[in-house]
């Protein structure tokens, strides 16, 4: 998305061509591609809270629509969960908004900082991989002992600090909300995204709820915001399409420091 290519040069068409591609909050262009392949859609795979393409909220009832039409189509629901798995909640994003995938993907937080990937889902998905099943997956550094012992340590503490979330979620509402409030002041086009410790501040009038409307955004008013900011010791993501996220590290304080120069570059 940073770099403006759909693909990446290596991959042959012999395996883009399997791959249909959908429109985010758009339960209809989904539909379409069922009606067009009702017999041949493996599984559908989606970030529950778009990440990167700027933080981009599920709308009212599109998780449960996709998981409608995959369960009517005996397809397999996969939520991409590298980002919002045990941050949005200790269940990610399947917790938070009430919907149940068959596949997750999982990554960064559950390694402490130690380089981890991980998936997991219904029980006779993952009975297919060996050695219990056919599916042969395995790597050299799978399951390294250090990246698994930094991961459960991390994961111990969410799981018996389940307060962590609340006032995480606390934190970005009110951080994020914010400044959302400040860019409704401001002469400069700008729309603010929320959801739990995730946000984004999108230089445009259009509200973002998919990529096309993200794609609106005037990434040079970025770069020249990042840039202030960074000359004022605020590290933010360095892209449009990179979300902000708070960690419980953060305190309000910190995040009031933050305020006061997005106030000053804004209004
Ligand atoms: C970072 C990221 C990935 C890639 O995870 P790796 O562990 O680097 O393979 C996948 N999906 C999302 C949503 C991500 O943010």
């Amino acid at each position: 998305m940073t770099a403006g290519i759909p693909g990446s040069a290596g991959v042959p068409e012999g395996c883009t061509q399997d791959t249909l591609s959908a429109i985010y909050n758009d339960t209809e262009s989904v539909q379409k591609l069922f009606d067009t392949f009702p017999d041949e859609i493996a599984a559908v795979i989606v970030e529950p809270v778009g990440a990167n393409m700027g933080v981009v909220p599920p709308q009212q009832g599109f998780l449960q629509d996709l998981r409608a039409i995959c369960t009517k189509y005996g397809t397999v629901l996969i939520f991409d969960e590298v980002i919002t798995g045990f941050r949005l909640a200790f269940g990610g994003a399947q917790e938070y908004f009430g919907v149940d995938a068959d596949l997750i993907t999982y990554g960064k937080i559950i390694g402490a900082g130690m380089p981890v990937g991980a998936y997991g889902g219904k029980k006779e998905i993952m009975e297919q991989v060996s050695p219990l099943g056919p599916v042969y997956q395995a790597g050299t550094l799978s399951g390294n002992p250090i990246a698994m012992a930094a991961g459960l340590a991390q994961l111990s503490i969410l799981k018996n600090h389940p307060k962590i979330y609340r006032s995480l979620n606390e934190m970005g509402s009110w951080f994020f909300g914010e400044i959302k409030k400040i860019a409704e002041e401001s002469q400069i086009p700008a729309t603010v995204n929320i959801c739990g410790s995730l946000g984004s501040l999108f230089f445009t009038n259009e509200t973002v709820r998919n990529y096309e409307t993200a794609k609106t955004s005037d990434t040079a008013k970025y770069a020249d915001y990042f840039r202030y900011m960074i000359n004022h010791g605020i590290y933010l993501a360095p892209a449009q399409f990179e979300a902000m996220f708070l960690s419980a590290a953060h305190t309000r304080k910190e995040l009031e420091d933050v305020l006061e120069f997005v106030r000053d570059y804004m209004l």
